[in-house]
């Protein structure tokens, strides 16, 4: 850090991650000036691993209008931030191998449909057709939408903070928030590594870390870590396959087309909660076989590299967004289970608008921090 940290902020928002970046951009673009505090590099966090995907094949209407609306801003935000953000509208192919998974992908297209996402529904051998080589015997039906596609978390991440700093935000990296004050039950400021700052806003957009931000100021954020690999070959495809993100329901499994190889990744589901990023090695054969299950010829495929990067879960999948009724001053942004990256600017625009007295885009109060005690419960069940 070049300069003293300010004495004072309007708002300070606590991680330089895609959430954090866009909502400092949309403050400011409402003539609000945040503080962003960043303990390492933007975008070094969950954001920097993602696998860049935007969809809007989810099966709550929430999470269809926000990823409708992620779309949106991804196709104005060169014009808006001056950056590229490198949207490539490759589609998303969901695979349903079972009646059960069939039905539920029928019930979520019907509710895409409803919301005017252009989703198609394919049988086997449309699949087939679409993605030379796949496995499709077992493939009872597929919807596919060619609007989703992948985005870049670093252009994103950088793109929002230039144009937020532009507009007179202050964005630091290396500043670690160690503490946050209160004043009877209020926010009353932020304790950092190099030093105080008083703030009557603070916003946790720490991702995986931010049950951590919500101890120190005496609440239970619940948001935990939970570790995801991906894996990238070298090119083994002649000619490269150009086919959309697919994603086995089932399995979890999914990749898209990188490089002349293929990307791809799965969950593991006997994973604990934890922040170990380490690359589990006797996992990757897993992924590794069921991928080859469903397209074989990645039998012949050398890995190239493989990264471990964190979800931030909550009990319900679906985020936390919005004021924290016993903390007036306090704002959560985080716990995004694993749709973070795309939900960053839609989410980031509609809680600057709520911060700032104004009529949200998209209403997020399904998102409300208090739902989990006695709030009324809605969870995401396309989670991949
Ligand atoms: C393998 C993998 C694949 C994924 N694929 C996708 C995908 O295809 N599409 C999608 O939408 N999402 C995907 N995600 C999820 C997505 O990466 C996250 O949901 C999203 O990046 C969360 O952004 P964030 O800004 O909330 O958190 P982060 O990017 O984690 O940013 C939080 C920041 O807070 C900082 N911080 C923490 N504590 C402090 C502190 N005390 N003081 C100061 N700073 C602090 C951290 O350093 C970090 O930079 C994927 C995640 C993983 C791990």
């Amino acid at each position: 850090m070049a300069r003293p940290l300010p004495a004072t902020a309007e708002i300070t928002i606590v991680g330089g991650g895609a959430m954090g970046c866009s909502l400092a951009y949309h403050l400011a673009a409402l003539g609000r000036k945040p503080l962003v505090l960043e303990r390492g590099r933007l975008g070094g966090g969950s954001t920097g691993r993602c696998a860049g995907g935007v969809r809007q094949q989810f099966s709550t209407a929430i999470n269809i209008r926000l990823g409708q609306r992620a779309i949106e801003l991804l196709g104005q935000f060169q014009e808006v931030t001056g950056t590229d953000p490198q949207y490539r509208p490759i589609g998303y192919l969901l695979l349903a191998t079972s009646e059960a998974w069939a039905e539920a992908l029928a019930r979520d297209v019907s509710l895409q449909r409803l919301l005017n996402v252009p989703v198609e529904v394919l049988g086997s051998a449309e699949v087939g057709r679409l993605v030379p080589g796949l496995r499709t015997d077992d493939v009872s039906r597929a919807s596919l939408c060619w609007t989703d596609g992948l985005a870049g978390p670093n252009e994103v991440t950088t793109g929002y903070a230039a144009a937020a700093r532009r507009l007179g935000a202050r964005v630091e990296e290396g500043v670690e928030v160690v503490g946050i004050d209160l004043k009877g039950e209020r926010v009353h400021g932020v304790r950092t590594d190099h030093g105080l700052v008083s703030t009557p806003d603070v916003v946790i957009c720490a991702g995986p870390q931010a049950r951590q931000l919500g101890e120190m100021a005496a609440i239970t954020v619940p948001v935990d870590p939970l570790k995801r690999h991906v894996l990238l070959t070298e090119p083994f495809l002649t000619p490269p396959l150009r086919s959309p993100m697919t994603i086995d329901l089932a399995t979890g499994f999914y990749f898209h087309p990188e490089g002349g190889g293929l990307l791809m990744g799965m969950g593991d589901p006997s994973q604990p909660f934890g922040d170990d990023l380490s690359v589990d090695w006797n996992f990757l054969p897993k992924v590794v076989e069921e991928g080859s299950r469903r397209l074989p010829s990645l039998e012949s495929a050398a890995l190239r590299t493989a990264w471990a990067g964190l979800y931030e879960m909550t009990p319900d999948r679906q985020p936390l967004v919005g004021s924290v009724a016993d903390r007036p001053g306090l704002w959560l942004a985080c716990g995004f289970s694993g749709h973070g990256f795309m939900m960053a600017p839609p989410v980031g625009e509609s809680l600057a608008a709520e911060m700032c007295g104004s009529a949200p885009r998209i209403d997020m109060s399904p998102f409300a921090p208090l739902r989990f005690s006695g709030g009324t419960l809605a969870p995401e069940s396309v989670f991949v």
